[in-house]
């Protein structure tokens, strides 16, 4: 199975949602080889939900609470997330762990509260430019998986998405052959430290129209994680039928 998912970001508030899933809906289908899904903002979920004459996207949050509910002002529960109807959750995304200092323990956290409400979860990982230039990304990501996952885990909810950090948004990837590598590198680690066996293993950072056919021709690559170019509908739909 191969999966395009879309992380819309802050962008895109309810009735540009809406005219973004209508055409995405018109242009691609689900089928038993290959499903999008789609991650707005929470409360254009719940719009585009109620708004969709058959509601049958796939849709997921950006992120999730590490905490279960209360007193924690912002914040929204793995519980209600699941209640607006999303199936995925997003943790780790790199933007998250920059810009909100979001640590192993937090991340741990998140992870737990997601898979008890038995959201599946898309963890992310990914080096910094200087681990790639100093040809330390397969240490960098390693550790970032090992230091969140617990052989008690249920892996069967837990997709990976490996995100280059300086091939976000910049247009620049890394090399088909390096791509496949750290893919590769994901698989085998999961294998020795947890037991598991071909977890899928996203691709994310700058995947185009253009580029994306060669991408998800790799191996050990199982689909994509899409950012700016899953805001424009045409252009996702083009991304989706290159897998
Ligand atoms: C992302 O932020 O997850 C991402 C992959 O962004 P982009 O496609 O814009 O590089």
């Amino acid at each position: 199975m191969k999966l395009l998912v879309a992380n819309w970001k802050m962008n895109k508030s309810f009735n540009d949602g809406l005219r973004a899933i209508k055409s995405i809906k018109k242009k691609i289908k689900n089928d038993r080889k290959k499903k999008y899904i789609i991650l707005p903002p929470l409360q254009s979920t719940l719009y585009i939900k109620k708004n969709l004459i058959k509601d049958d996207v796939i849709f997921g949050s950006q992120d999730c609470s590490q905490f279960k509910n209360g007193a924690y002002t912002g914040d929204i529960s793995a519980e209600m997330i699941k209640k607006v109807g999303c199936k995925y959750t997003l943790i780790g995304h790199s933007e998250r762990r920059i810009m909100y200092n979001e640590n192993n323990k937090v991340l741990r956290n998140k992870i737990k509260r997601a898979l008890e409400q038995k959201l599946k979860v898309i963890f992310c990982v990914g080096e910094t430019l200087i681990s790639y230039k100093q040809n330390k990304s397969s240490q960098f990501i390693i550790r970032q998986l090992i230091n969140v996952f617990d052989k008690s885990d249920n892996f069967k909810n837990i997709i990976l998405a490996y995100e280059p950090i300086w091939a976000i948004g910049t247009s620049v990837t890394p090399k088909m052959n390096e791509i496949d590598n750290i893919h590769h590198t994901i698989k085998k680690t999961m294998k020795k430290k947890f037991n598991i066996l071909n977890i899928p293993v996203l691709y994310g950072g700058s995947v185009k129209p253009t580029n994306a056919a060669e991408i998800f021709s790799l191996k050990n690559v199982d689909g994509g994680l899409i950012g700016g170019a899953s805001l424009i509908a045409s252009e996702f739909c083009k991304i989706y039928d290159t897998l």
